[in-house]
């Protein structure tokens, strides 16, 4: 099994990894005119000092080539799921950068008083947040008689949008926000009925359960 796993991510490479770089694919981004992919990082740097691609020659564009770059997250996605621990590796390296250059650390215990603060800290465009990567989540509870409270009339169903790199933990909270009476409970989310850990980001969840289409449905529970 190990083994045809790895036969499978070889066979792959040629279709994931950037030539400017020799690793896999990070914010994978593609050329309009000939349709080759680069790093996002590799392909603007490279494209800082040449207006050609570096796969075919092609013109990028007459005069900005960044123009006719394109962010192609369903190839990332993809890298992200066939190589295992890349998506971790990524988020830890961004986060140590974010920490070097002194901006507060989003995922401690800050963002508890983030939410405090603003109305959604993920939702927020002063917040450096905004250039994240969104994901559409349906909540609902996972036992509709056991959360529906019948005086207040809570809706069942909500649909929420909110960056990828947001934990479970944080939409527990807002979970919390959405419906109050909740807000003193303990929960547990779930994904296709799986328990979700806390520390789960949602992106990592959205790659390991969804088969199909946004919202991501994730369901929610007391806690017994
Ligand atoms: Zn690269
Ligand atoms: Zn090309």
């Amino acid at each position: 099994m190990e083994l045809e796993h790895r036969v499978c991510i070889r066979d792959l490479n040629p279709q994931i990894v950037c030539i400017l770089c020799a690793g896999y694919f990070i914010d994978a981004t593609t050329i309009s005119e000939c349709l080759h992919t680069f790093c996002k990082s590799c392909i603007v740097k490279y494209l800082q000092t040449t207006k050609y691609c570096p796969m075919c020659n092609v013109k990028v564009h007459e005069t900005q080539p960044l123009l006719n770059l394109k962010i192609d997250r369903t190839l990332q996605d993809i890298v992200y799921k066939v190589v295992p621990g890349l998506w971790d590796d990524e988020m830890k390296r961004r986060r140590d950068f974010e920490m070097t250059r002194g901006l507060k650390n989003p995922y401690g215990g800050s963002v508890e008083n983030n939410l405090e603060e603003s109305e959604d800290v993920y939702l927020s465009t002063q917040h450096y947040f905004m250039n994240d990567e969104l994901i559409h989540i349906c909540l609902e509870p996972y036992d509709e008689n056991d959360l529906y409270d019948q005086e207040l009339k809570y809706p069942l169903r909500k649909f929420v949008r909110c960056s990828v790199r947001a934990q479970v933990f944080h939409l527990k909270k807002l979970i919390k926000k959405i419906w109050p009476h909740l807000s003193n409970k303990e929960l547990i989310a779930l994904c296709d009925g799986e328990p979700l850990p806390d520390s789960h980001c949602l992106k990592r969840v959205w790659l390991s359960h969804n088969n199909e289409n946004p919202p991501l449905k994730l369901q929610f529970q007391l806690k017994s």
